[in-house]
């Protein structure tokens, strides 16, 4: 605000007809601005004490120290605003902090558990097998050896490999030419 908008707005602050952040900026102003402040002042006594007078009250023999409370009526409101926006985004921040670590949580558990599964996969279907071992009936055990065993890929003899290459790649013997 300059001083020429708050020399302006002295009277519609002393008739108490500014809009709050009107006020808010010519309260910062006036305290900071000593030409502006006795400008301030000056009408404020002459207003004050000419309408006291009129209504017949009893004049006030201090009119400094009334617009200096005035004055800091308002700056303590502005401060308060600012306490309780302050209080207000904090209490966000912090709420938004809390969410994003319960978010993180919870992403945390999904990729174990995806994890923890893609593991079992792998292991196959003897996972349990191996985790369970040593609680199972030997009868049982012997049933998932056998099937182990079963399962297992056949190691081919030299002969043998020879004779599913030669099948595979279509070799002839001479005799049949
Ligand atoms: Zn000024």
């Amino acid at each position: 605000m300059t001083c020429l908008e708050a020399q302006s707005n002295i009277m519609g602050f002393i008739d108490k007809k500014l809009p709050d952040d009107k006020v808010t900026d010519f309260v910062r102003h006036v305290k900071y601005c000593p030409n502006c402040m006795e400008e301030l002042e000056i009408h404020y006594t002459l207003i004050v004490g000419m309408r006291e007078l009129d209504s017949n009250k009893e004049l006030s023999l201090n009119f400094k120290k009334d617009l200096d409370e005035e004055l800091n009526r308002w700056d303590n409101k502005v401060k308060n605003v600012k306490r309780f926006k302050m209080s207000t985004f904090s209490i966000v921040f912090v709420a938004a902090v809390i969410f994003f670590f319960f978010m993180y949580g919870q992403i945390l558990n999904k990729v174990y558990h995806i994890e923890q599964r893609l593991i079992k996969e792998k292991q196959g279907k003897y996972y349990f097998y191996e985790q369970f071992e040593d609680y199972m009936p030997v009868s049982q055990r012997d049933i998932v050896i056998d099937s182990i065993e079963l399962n297992k890929p056949v190691e081919k003899t030299y002969y043998e490999k020879i004779h599913s290459y030669n099948l595979t790649h279509n070799i002839h013997n001479n005799d049949e030419e």
